[in-house]
This record gives C-alpha cells, structure tokens and sequence, in this order.
C-alpha cells in the first residue's frame, strides 16, 4: 500500500491561517504587532531569494516587517553595531541575520550578539542551552527542527515510546531536533538514535525506525529496504541534482532530490514527506510562530 503524504505545504498553510488570527487579535486586544528585521549581507541570489520568501510572509501575516540590506563589503563592527540597533529597538522582537555572511566577519561574533530574547532563529548559545534543557525553559526551537516535530504531531504520529533515528548530526537540523524528542512531554518522549558517518551500521539503525528523520544532504542515502513497513519518514535533505524548464513559468529551474528513494519508499513507509514540499515549507513559518512567541514575551502574554 503507498504510504500516506504529509504535506508540508498544506500544514504550513495551517499553521500561517492560525498565526494570522493570533496577529490579529494580538493587534485588537493588546495593541502588539509582531516585528521581524532579516538583515542581509550582500547579494548572494539565494539569500536574497530566502529573504524575500520571509518578508512576503511577514507581510502576509500582519507583522511589523523591514529588510535591512547592507554591502558585501560592511565590517564586522558596523554589522554588530546594526544588530545592538534592534536589539534595542523595542518594535523588534525577531532578529534574522541571513546565513552565509562574508568570510570577513565572524558569524559566530554575529550570531552571539543578537538579544537570545529576540534570536528567532534559535541559533544563539543561550537558546540551544534552553533546547537541552527543554520544557519551560526553551523560549525559542530552531525553525527546521520545529517544523519537523509538528508534521509528526500534526499527521498523528505517536512519538511517547517511538523508536526515532535521526541521521545527521548538524547543528542546525540533527543535534536538536534529536534533543527535542528526547524531552519529557508532548510531541517528544522518544527514544532516539543518532547516526553519522561514524555508524558502523546505518542500515540496521534505520530499520528499527518508528519515526525516520533523515538530514544528511545525500541524495538517495536511505534506500526502501533501510524502512521498517508502516514507518513515519521525514526527508530533510534537499539536493540540487540537476536544472530544469519549468512547465509552469517556462524559466531554468532546479531539480530536487531528497535524501530518501521517495518514490520507493512510499511503498513501504506509512507516511513520507515529499521533496520538495515537506519540511521546506515549515521553515518559515516556524520562524513567524518564533517572531509571535518572542513579540507575547515582551510583552509578558502567556
Ligand atoms: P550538514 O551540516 O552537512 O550535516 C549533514 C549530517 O549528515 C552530518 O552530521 C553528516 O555526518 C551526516 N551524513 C552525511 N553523509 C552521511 C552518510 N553517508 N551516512 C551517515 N551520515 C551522513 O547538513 P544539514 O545542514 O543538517 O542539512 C542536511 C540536509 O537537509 C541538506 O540537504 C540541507 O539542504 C537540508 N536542509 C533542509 C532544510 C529545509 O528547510 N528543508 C533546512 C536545513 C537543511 P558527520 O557529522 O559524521 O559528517
């Protein structure tokens, strides 16, 4: 039987509907608008396409939204001086600073120096601290990692007792959401696996699967018969395997390729995100849900 497809588009599509009446009624009731600033360093087309992607829907959403463009060529100190503007600015509650920055400057001296009150992104030590901590005390999860816990709850996957192997380590997808699982509570209370490139045996790992997290940024690395039948599968990976005409516009487009046999795989998981699709889509708008949580905290709304 194939597997059933969560569909990250149609979930994000969700989540942005009950963030929009959240805004709205944050606006009528306490006078509070949810402010974003994604600063962008240079002009590197895929950042300036990522960025776009955020303010359209921060716009969409009815945030308080500015995109702050600086040069290539801007020093470290003017950035970190841009970044203490917002993180003093009270309209502001998200600060985004669009990944790669030039090598001149130090992304590490950057990431730290935005407010952990304000760091949407989740990215700042204070945050990943508060992650492994979990609970109350994790103000802000990492965009990726939290869109992928919601498609599992959101497509009913029980994750209390499940068996989940993460493949991938990064700092950005494997480590948290890893840590995310293993907390105690909703959504979470797991027992997770991690694999990387040092597992002796990655098949094995894969097949006791109840739920499948995969981030390694190898196309096709998971082969069908690494899933365990009826088995929740969320592809992250996105790889560019190639270009082509879109039917719909007519211009060059990428293919894409998850790090799943999508295609087999279906006929052997229960549920499988697509790619593209899936986890793309919830990035985002984990980051507006972010914007939201941090713009109630400062103004201390449960
Ligand atoms: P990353 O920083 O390159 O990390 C990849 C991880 O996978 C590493 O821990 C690596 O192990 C492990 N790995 C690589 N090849 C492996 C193999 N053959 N066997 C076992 N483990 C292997 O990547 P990332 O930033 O986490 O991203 C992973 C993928 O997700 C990429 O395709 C990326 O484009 C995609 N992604 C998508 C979104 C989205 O919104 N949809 C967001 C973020 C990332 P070692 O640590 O041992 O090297």
């Amino acid at each position: 039987m194939s597997a059933r497809i969560i569909s990250g588009t149609e979930i994000a599509a969700q989540i942005r509907e009950e963030l929009k009446k959240e805004v709205a009624e944050l606006k009528e009731k306490h006078g509070i608008v949810p402010g974003l600033i994604t600063i962008l360093v240079g002009k590197n087309p895929a950042s300036v396409s990522y960025v776009t992607g955020k303010q359209k829907t921060a716009h969409e959403l009815g945030f308080y939204s500015l995109q702050d463009d600086q040069p290539e060529n801007i020093s470290e100190a003017d950035l970190l001086k841009l970044i203490d503007k917002y993180n003093n600015d009270p309209k502001i509650h998200g600060i985004l600073v669009q990944l790669p920055i030039p090598k001149h400057i130090d992304e590490k001296k950057v990431l730290n120096a935005i407010n952990p009150d304000k760091d949407v992104d989740a990215f700042h030590p204070v945050n990943v601290g508060r992650l492994m901590i979990g609970g109350d005390e994790a103000k802000f999860l990492p965009c990726t990692p939290a869109g992928i816990q919601e498609l599992i709850m959101r497509s009913g996957f029980e994750t209390s007792g499940a068996e989940v192997v993460v493949v991938g380590r990064s700092n950005i997808v494997g480590k948290p959401i890893a840590n995310m699982l293993l907390q105690k509570g909703k959504g979470a209370n797991a027992t997770v696996t991690v694999v990387h490139t040092g597992t002796k045996n990655l098949e094995a790992h894969c097949k006791r699967a109840d739920i499948l997290i995969v981030a390694a940024g190898v196309p096709h690395l998971v082969k069908p018969e690494w899933i365990k039948p009826g088995a929740c599968v969320i592809d992250v990976g996105v790889n560019r395997v190639g270009e082509k005409i879109s039917e719909k516009t007519g211009k060059t487009v990428p293919i894409l390729r998850g790090d799943v046999d999508f295609d087999a795989a279906k006929e052997i998981a229960g549920a499988i995100t697509p790619v593209p699709g899936g986890v793309g889509p919830m990035t985002i708008t984990m980051l507006m849900k972010n914007t939201v949580t941090s713009a109630k905290m400062a103004a201390g709304i449960k």
